[in-house]
């Protein structure tokens, strides 16, 4: 049976940035791979808390800091649910970044001695391997490169090939009972596909070593259950989730979360505190220290109860449909080259490419007078790119709120680029 498709005319309207206030035509809008546009009621959630609910949550005994704890916990079961996880298993963060660094300064702190005899689990050593792949972003690459230096352990990386997907047959190699860490991307943000989650946790895990999933690129476009890929840790941003900006979410499976050492501390974490020490509040809370982002919780909770009420099914189905509409029509231009140019792989709407003879940013200058919006440069994949034999590259990236049009205007575009350029 088809999905119900999807009303992208009255999702449109949902959403101020497409009405803009000067009865202007709305830029084709195709960089929302990098931040996605936000729901009037996301806005209106913001402001409703800021307005009327705002006080300290979890602490003070008046009736607004119990009013606004409670919208901040309902929150967060909303969002962790939204993910298939339990509201204790869900940590909010300042974004993707702060999750990732969380989890690698937490593990560098067990490696240091800190966490009691839970967290040796966690523990690195010289000889140790982290293995990551070839096509992260900057964010889950960097964070593992400096524990990587602070504990003696070395960083591997699984390669991609030539149309993108993971070398599978290397990962096996690769993953062996060295590894105490695997962190991967579920969608890269500069390929669009789809990883092979399943088959790269059980090689994790058949050899006890942590899985860290980085889901930003995932959560906004597929429905997901964090436990159920099997997972350890799962980070995603909310800003991606037409969310706000600097509010995330950190999945960590109950018993590993349980026995991961603190990384940031201070107030909001601790059960009781001397002049010597502290004593620390068990997960969630754990690992949010200091004040949180309140009423971007809050508004993130609106975000993921509206594509609920607009459907999984039917945002799925209108976002293959605009990706498949851009592979065909970036195929048909001569001297566009995609990256991950495979169809045989489940992916997101989003599309890499490079125009021969033409640099990325002249590309994105000349959609950009056309009112097409883009992003261009490495999209903080540098080794991605250097793979791929390039510096920089053009990334048209789709949700449920774009329409045949953005797209076509995006395709108008390319084609015309290398005659400007004189480079056809
Ligand atoms: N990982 C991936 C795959 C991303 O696309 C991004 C955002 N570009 C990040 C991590 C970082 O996310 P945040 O902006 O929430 O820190």
């Amino acid at each position: 049976m088809n999905p119900p498709a999807l009303d992208v005319d009255a999702v449109r309207a949902d959403f101020p940035f497409f009405s803009p206030g000067d009865g202007g035509i709305p830029p084709a809008y195709l960089d929302s791979a990098a931040t996605s546009q936000k729901p009037r009621v996301v806005l209106e959630a913001e402001r409703g808390f800021l307005e009327g609910a705002n006080a300290a949550v979890h602490r003070g005994a008046h009736t607004l800091a119990a009013e606004a704890t409670e919208l901040f916990e309902d929150a967060r079961e909303s969002v962790a649910r939204f993910v298939g996880a339990e509201p204790d298993t869900f940590v909010w963060t300042g974004g993707a970044t702060a999750g990732l660094n969380l989890l690698a300064y937490a593990i560098g702190n067990a490696s240091a001695g800190r966490g009691g005899a839970a967290a040796q689990r966690f523990n690195l050593y010289a000889g140790d391997d982290i293995v990551v792949t070839e096509a992260e972003h900057h964010a889950n690459l960097v964070p593992w490169q400096e524990l990587a230096a602070r504990t003696g352990a070395t960083l591997r990386h699984i390669p991609v090939l030539d149309d993108g997907t993971l070398d599978m047959d290397a990962a096996a190699r690769i993953i062996g009972h060295r590894t105490r860490i695997l962190a991967f991307p579920h969608v890269s943000n500069v390929l669009g596909i789809v990883n092979p989650v399943a088959e790269l946790v059980e090689l994790a895990h058949a050899v006890d070593a942590v899985t860290v999933l980085d889901a930003c690129q995932s959560v906004p476009h597929l429905p997901l259950d964090l436990p159920a890929l099997g997972v350890d840790f799962a980070v995603f941003s909310g800003h991606k989730l037409f969310g706000p900006y600097a509010v995330g979410g950190l999945y960590g499976r109950g018993d590993v979360l349980e026995a991961l050492p603190v990384f940031l501390t201070g107030g909001s974490m601790i059960t009781e505190v001397t002049l010597d020490s502290a004593g620390y509040l068990p997960p969630p809370q754990r690992f949010e220290a200091g004040t949180q982002p309140v009423s971007q919780a809050v508004a993130l909770a609106a975000a993921v109860s509206y594509l609920d009420d607009i459907g999984h099914d039917a945002i799925a189905a209108h976002e293959a449909m605009l990706a498949e509409r851009m592979r065909d029509g970036l195929r048909s231009i001569d001297g566009v080259r995609l990256f991950g140019d495979t169809d045989h792989a489940a992916r997101v709407a989003l599309w890499t490419f490079d125009v021969e003879g033409v640099h990325a940013h002249d590309v994105g200058q000349l959609l950009d007078s056309r009112g097409v919006a883009v992003r261009v440069g490495h999209h903080c994949a540098q080794p991605l790119h250097r793979r791929f034999g390039l510096t920089a590259s053009v990334r048209a990236s789709a949700a449920f709120y774009n329409t045949i049009d953005d797209v076509d205007r995006m395709l108008d575009g390319v084609s015309g680029v290398r005659a400007f350029f004189g480079a056809a």
